[in-house]
């Protein structure tokens, strides 16, 4: 099954991500994860997008998708995946949409949690204290949710368009949120 998990930051996408892959037995895909991975380890790539992230704002289009080629290659992805912070404007879902047409995987599903603006503050500040993210500083947050409003929410219209969109309600108890998911997953053939 591949699918494509929509929400704020904080709406808590990574945490779903991370149950449904046990469930389901496929690889949590995370670009936000990737490009840590890049900015820790030093490498050109991460260099380049460290300034771009602790600002609060997207790392270039060309630069993402060139790691999720990479990873999506990898000999896991083909069973399917669970793509958390891709994409995150139309031009990424373009780009997704070529990409996995030519890998012949189209997204089944793209499923989006909705958790209302006070308490994503609310829980970014509690992230900020618990993990010391460093994209988690209040001027940050708010970027974050500024460029989040202004070319992410549009990512839910595009799969809506192609009828493959669910949006379910991100309030509540992680096992309750997790419960809706699996009540939204289209039915596996047996
Ligand atoms: P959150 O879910 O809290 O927004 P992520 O871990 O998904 O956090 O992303 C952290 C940062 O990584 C983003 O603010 C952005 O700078 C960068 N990033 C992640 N995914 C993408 C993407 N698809 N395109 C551009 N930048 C991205």
């Amino acid at each position: 099954m591949r699918i494509v998990l929509l929400g704020a930051p904080g709406s808590g996408k990574g945490t779903q991500a991370e149950m449904l892959k046990t469930e389901l037995k496929i690889p949590h895909i995370s670009t936000g994860d990737l490009l840590r991975a890049a900015v820790k380890a030093g490498t050109p790539l991460g260099l380049k997008a460290k300034a771009v992230m602790d600002a609060g704002q997207l790392v270039s289009d060309d630069i993402v998708l060139g790691m999720l080629e990479e990873r999506l290659a990898q000999p896991d992805a083909r069973a399917g995946f669970i793509l958390d912070g891709y994409p995150r404007n139309l031009a990424q879902c373009e780009a997704l949409q070529q990409l996995l047409e030519r890998l012949q995987q189209p997204v089944d599903v793209a499923l989006q949690l909705v958790v209302p603006g006070e308490l994503i503050v609310e829980r970014l500040a509690g992230r900020a204290a618990e993990q010391g993210r460093k994209d988690d500083t209040p001027e940050t947050v708010r970027e974050r949710l500024r460029v989040y409003a202004e070319q992410t929410a549009p990512v839910a219209g595009y799969y809506e368009q192609q009828g493959r969109l669910t949006v379910l309600d991100g309030v509540g108890e992680l096992r309750e949120v997790y419960q809706r998911i699996l009540s939204a997953l289209p039915r596996r053939a047996a």
